[in-house]
């Protein structure tokens, strides 16, 4: 029978999905997967992107975890493609790869002073509050007023981490760093700002809901963003989304406020202009236009132009995928360019064989975790349907690939080790009733990965 061998590049739920539909598929051949993951851990951004207060999502990684645990996939962790493999190696190795890089750049905000010191990527905070090895351990927490611009749920996620006080943090998997870090701020006004009205924000109602639970934080709204035009109540009246979003911002008009140690703004029709300078190259203030309906359901300026004084601004407008070595990019859109996850020439728009996309890198970092299965079915009826144009590898063997990563000294991690690091963290947030606490420094996840285990099952690193 034939068998593919396939390279999944990236081991986040895209990845992990496409390999598990693949497995399942109704197919004439038999298949063999490597998942190749720069990190020591798996998971992508269920582990180093959603908020650790978000326990429920977090919890995805249990479903993930199965896949993985069935044992039919290889999985090579500490991995970076572009630097200890190529889309030369893959080709001499297997039939076929699929790319599930997803996307972890900030996308930009083309403002003047969006440079300053005291201006940040909500990407690298998420980064830094979920523990990601690849960031520094310390954040400037200094700002004791700041500024959040975007009105998706990743705006809300950077608002509430910093509105939140950290004791309330400390059930979750938060790294004790970043405890430590969140207990310097000395922050008591969050301000987040949309372009458009409460009718038109992307977040959701749950995570909306979440704001409103925060302990000691009043939530602050201004009357004048609440003067509906046609076009929202309409969108009111008839999305049941917008309508459930509206009723928790009513409600929290209603609320007494003044009793909290901490605020929550939330400024609608505000489009952003500029981050101000205090003269010395640091965050002074953040200043906006006043934006209106536009009666079709967009907005317009009004010339109104107003000022927040803040000492910290987080942008949070969307993330961006990164290029890959010698693999097609979209840098418009930050994608690999792709038909249905079938990678195209940039230019000519020509199939490249034997090369495939899913996830947020196929598609845009837009959308849920469970998106990304749909998107993987799709992209794995393509692998399947295509095997005239697969590749043919030199050494198709199971046991070149590992041959070759440690001919080159990659200290490669597998799924053994990532049991053991697992282990490892579940075990050190047992004493204070946690449910794991997490490694942070790279070197160490390898180390832990990589160390034998000892007779009681303990990795000796
Ligand atoms: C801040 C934030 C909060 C979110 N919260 C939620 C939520 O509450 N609920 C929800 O449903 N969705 C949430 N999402 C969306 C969800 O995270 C995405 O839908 C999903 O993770 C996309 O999956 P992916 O596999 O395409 O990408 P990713 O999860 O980013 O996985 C890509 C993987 O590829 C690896 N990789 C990248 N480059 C290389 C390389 N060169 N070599 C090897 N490996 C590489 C990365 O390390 C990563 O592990 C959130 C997203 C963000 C950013």
């Amino acid at each position: 029978m034939t068998k593919l061998r396939l390279a999944i590049v990236g081991a986040g739920p895209a990845g992990i999905y496409a390999a598990d539909i693949l497995l399942k598929a109704e197919r004439k051949f038999d298949v063999s997967i490597d998942l190749f993951e720069q990190l020591p851990a798996p998971y992508g951004l269920v582990r180093y992107g959603v908020a650790p207060d978000h326990p429920r999502i977090k919890g995805i990684i249990n479903a993930l975890r199965d896949v993985l645990d069935r044992g039919d996939i290889r999985i090579f962790g500490n991995v970076r493609f572009g630097v200890d493999i190529t889309l030369d190696d893959l080709k001499h190795h297997y039939n076929a790869v699929i790319f599930s890089t997803g996307a972890v750049e900030d996308a930009p905000l083309d403002i003047p002073g969006i440079d300053l010191d005291g201006s940040y990527g909500a990407a690298e905070f998420v980064s830094w509050f979920d523990g990601h090895p690849d960031v520094p351990r310390t954040w400037p927490l200094e700002a004791e007023s700041i500024a959040v611009i975007g009105n998706g749920n990743v705006a809300l996620d950077v608002a509430r981490m910093l509105a939140k006080h950290p004791e309330d943090l400390l059930p979750t998997e938060i790294p004790a760093n970043v405890h430590e870090g969140l207990q310097q701020s000395p922050v008591t006004d969050v301000h987040v700002f949309g372009r458009r009205g409460p009718a038109q924000v992307k977040f959701t109602p749950l995570e909306l809901r979440e704001l409103g639970e925060l302990n000691d934080v009043d939530m602050i709204l201004a009357d004048e963003d609440f003067d509906y035009d046609e076009a929202s109540k309409a969108a009111v009246a008839s999305n049941k989304q917008v309508m459930v979003i509206d009723r928790v911002l009513q409600q929290w008009r209603k609320r007494e406020t003044g009793q909290a140690s901490r605020r929550l703004h939330l400024h609608f029709y505000a489009k952003p202009l500029e981050v101000v300078d205090d003269g010395s190259g640091k965050v002074a203030a953040f200043r906006y236009e006043r934006t209106r309906p536009d009666g079709q359901g967009g907005v317009e300026g009004t010339g109104e132009i107003r000022e927040v004084p803040i000492q910290a601004l987080y942008r949070a407008v969307g993330y961006f995928g990164s290029p890959l070595p010698g693999v097609p990019f979209d840098s418009r859109h930050g994608v690999i360019p792709n038909h249905e996850g079938k990678v195209l020439h940039p230019e000519s728009n020509e199939r490249v064989p034997g090369v495939y996309a899913t996830g947020w890198i196929k598609r845009g970092p837009v959308g849920l975790i469970g998106h990304t299965k749909s998107d993987a079915m799709e992209t794995i009826s393509h692998v399947i349907n295509d095997q005239a144009d697969w590749w043919t590898p030199v050494e198709p063997d199971e046991e070149a690939i590992v041959a070759l990563l440690e001919s080159r000294g990659v200290a490669y991690t597998d799924l053994e080790g990532w049991h053991l690091l697992d282990q490892h963290e579940i075990a050190l947030g047992e004493p204070q009733g946690r449910a794991r606490i997490k490694v942070v420094p790279r070197e160490e996840m390898v180390a832990i990965s990589r160390a034998q285990p000892s007779d009681d099952g303990t990795p000796s690193a």
